[in-house]
């Protein structure tokens, strides 16, 4: 039987497992999630499961070979998949009406006399207009809307559409975007639109200098309007965990009170070079992708990117934990803090995924990288074509 001795014993053993599972529950910023040994034992499971998932996923990595945009060469393939077959003026026909028409006759540019976004246009022509001389005759149908067209799931009939952005339910082609150089959207600090991917390169990667790893505040940032209710759980967390995040709705022309912004007065806009005083970024999703997840990479922060349904032709290169961290567009609250309190007991590896986040976008999504992938899509998508491109006369010539 116990005698009083082995009772006191056990009781110390016990209050010491309690203590400890206290201890590794919270964290060095004295926040902590819950205290019972349970949910400690759950929180280790947790950490081990990220760090073996990460371990493995960088071990197993192949990083592209980088010869003329190659490392992006198997969306193309993947998007034009469907229309291996051929495309027939019929079906070229169907995709008439969900775009704006171009074609590519003896090397000159022609499109459709109006256009829904001049600026869009404006964005997409600056790269047709470039690579058209060396192009075969083609015409194109493409969406300047920020929403694909082409719903599978819907039970749309198959036409080749191309659009910026789209999920995997849609047949729709991508393209890059018209804000590499233009027609972004325009906010008060880029009031003629987000644009000039090859001078945002420049500038943000140079603020980075300003803010190495090391000099960073520890704390996840993020701006931007409430294009998609996914953002709220984390500029709720900001309002709870100001010491941890500062994530704020800034207006967009769609807004009209404080219930735009989740009842909350609108923020004041930051630059991109601004983000990189941060350790921590989120990307989220708008009403399609939205532009700003190529942009965050560059101040070598770490980047965690919430859902990956909605995707532009660059997004597949990027691998989850090798360059960014994934988050499930459902995750509470509490899920983001788990996340970020790994991050931040585990420095080195953020900053290993940073970098190398920051070295992939770097090194393959140059002006050129964006050139060669319109080039290269292009010439695949010409020789699909069963019919002959014949000029038509309502198409205005672009110069
Ligand atoms: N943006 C910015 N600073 C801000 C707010 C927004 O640079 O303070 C940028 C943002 O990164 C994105 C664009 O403006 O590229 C539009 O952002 P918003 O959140 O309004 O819409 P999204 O396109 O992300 O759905």
């Amino acid at each position: 039987m116990f005698n009083i001795k082995t009772f006191t014993l056990l009781s110390n053993i016990l209050l010491l497992i309690k203590c400890n599972s206290k201890i590794e529950s919270c964290f060095n910023d004295e926040t902590c999630i819950e205290n019972d040994i349970k949910y400690s034992r759950e929180v280790n499971e947790w950490t081990s499961k990220i760090s073996n998932l990460i371990h493995y996923e960088v071990q197993t990595h192949e990083p592209c070979v980088r010869t003329n945009c190659s490392c992006h060469k198997n969306v193309l393939e993947k998007d034009l998949e469907p229309f291996s077959d051929g495309v027939t003026k019929e079906i070229f026909e169907l995709a008439k009406a969900k775009g704006t028409i171009y074609q590519i006759i003896n090397g000159k540019l022609y499109r459709s006399k109006d256009c829904h976004f001049p600026a869009r246009c404006a964005g997409i022509e600056h790269y047709l207009k470039i690579l058209a001389p060396k192009l075969p005759d083609v015409e194109l149908a493409i969406n300047t809307r920020d929403w694909p067209q082409v719903n599978r799931a819907w039970g749309h009939k198959k036409a080749p559409v191309f659009s910026f952005s789209k999920t995997k339910d849609y047949y729709d082609i991508m393209y890059p975007t018209w804000s590499f150089w233009e027609g972004g959207p325009a906010i008060q600090l880029y009031p003629t639109g987000i644009g000039r991917w090859d001078k945002h390169r420049t500038s943000i990667s140079s603020a980075a200098k300003n803010w190495p790893w090391e000099k960073k505040v520890e704390k996840v940032f993020f701006r931007g309007s409430r294009t998609s209710e996914e953002r709220d759980s984390l500029i709720l967390l900001s309002r709870s965990h100001p010491d941890l995040v500062d994530a704020q709705y800034t207006k967009n022309q769609a807004w009209k009170s404080d219930a735009d912004t989740l009842h909350a007065p609108p923020a004041s806009e930051v630059s991109f070079e601004d983000h990189c005083k941060y350790k921590y970024l989120f990307n989220y999703r708008g009403v399609a992708a939205s532009f700003r997840f190529k942009h965050l990479f560059l101040c070598k922060s770490l980047v965690f990117h919430v859902g990956d349904e909605w995707l532009e032709f660059f997004y597949p290169s990027l691998k989850p934990w090798v360059h960014y961290v994934p988050i499930s567009p459902k995750a509470t609250k509490d899920e983001i803090l788990k996340y970020v309190h790994y991050f931040k007991t585990h420095d080195s590896l953020a900053k290993q995924i940073a970098e190398r986040g920051f070295e992939h976008i770097w090194n393959n999504l140059t002006d050129d990288d964006v050139k060669c992938y319109w080039r290269m899509l292009l010439k695949k998508y010409a020789k699909l074509l069963k019919y002959n491109v014949v000029r038509d006369k309502n198409l205005k010539k672009i110069s």
